[in-house]
């Protein structure tokens, strides 16, 4: 039988791809990728030359037998995503499972992660934390999870897309109440930022509209078990803040 290679790539800064990966990606027989024009350009930047099958989340499950009988003929997958590592928060888990089912090897890379990457330079707690990924696209199914979480004392981890980095940070203020956030965004690009400062505050910015970019939440835990405190006082008028002036800056 072939092996199951899981092989993260860089979020960004292509210096973070790492010499294994290239190789694993050099040797195998095919190349599953989430997006193979968008995979295309990084392995032709290492001039890689491979097979691609796409693997995404809308045709994985119609992908999965191919990918299994190259396996199960003993020639060697490698899977890639768009960005950091398959499988989180990206298509992957259920190909792992397969293999792991038909007794396939998994072996897999570590590399960029877009979540970890934040964390470790959050400032907040990194012993204990929980990824959350994406909130889910409904409201009710957002709010349960947020109160699930409302009383854990860890750090909590978030992916957010632009276009609902708002609505996000007024439910994260709702249902948390406030506590100390570090919002990460293009994280080893060019404009990689940190803004480093609570929920209650970024209530207060505007012109999130116009906010572009990749961004991961790190969201401080409940202090003793309980639900944080909102802010009594609402922050004064000169304190209010642009989301541009914050994170552009
Ligand atoms: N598999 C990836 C990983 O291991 O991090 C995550 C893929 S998920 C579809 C994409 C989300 O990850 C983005 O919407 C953003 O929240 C986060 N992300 C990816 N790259 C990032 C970066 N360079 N800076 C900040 N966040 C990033």
């Amino acid at each position: 039988k072939g092996t199951l290679y899981l092989v993260p790539t860089p979020i960004g800064n292509l210096e973070d791809m790492t010499y294994r990966a290239v190789r694993v990606l050099e040797e195998v027989h095919t190349i599953a990728a989430e997006d193979t024009r968008h995979s295309g350009l990084l392995l032709k930047h290492f001039d890689i030359k491979k097979p691609l099958i796409s693997y995404h989340e809308h045709n994985k499950a119609a992908k999965e037998e191919p990918l299994m009988e190259l396996l199960l003929q003993g020639h060697d997958v490698a899977l890639i995503s768009d960005a950091g590592m398959p499988a989180i928060s990206d298509p992957g888990a259920e190909l792992v499972q397969a293999a792991i089912e038909a007794a396939v090897d998994v072996v897999p890379l570590p590399g960029p992660n877009a979540a970890l990457t934040a964390l470790i330079a959050s400032g907040l707690d990194t012993r204990e934390f929980t990824f959350l990924g994406f909130l889910p696209k409904k409201s009710s199914h957002r709010q349960a999870v947020l109160e699930r979480v409302a009383t854990y004392e860890g750090t909590l981890l978030f992916y957010e897309a632009p276009h609902r980095l708002q609505a996000s940070l007024q439910e994260l203020y709702k249902y948390l109440g406030n506590r100390p956030i570090v919002v990460g965004r293009e994280l080893t690009k060019k404009f990689e930022t940190f803004v480093r400062t609570d929920l209650a505050a970024l209530q207060q910015a505007d012109n999130w509209l116009t906010i572009k970019g990749e961004f991961v939440l790190v969201v401080g835990g409940a202090v003793h078990g309980k639900v944080s405190e909102q802010e009594e006082n609402p922050i004064a008028a000169s304190d209010y803040v642009s989301a541009v002036t914050m994170l552009m800056e």
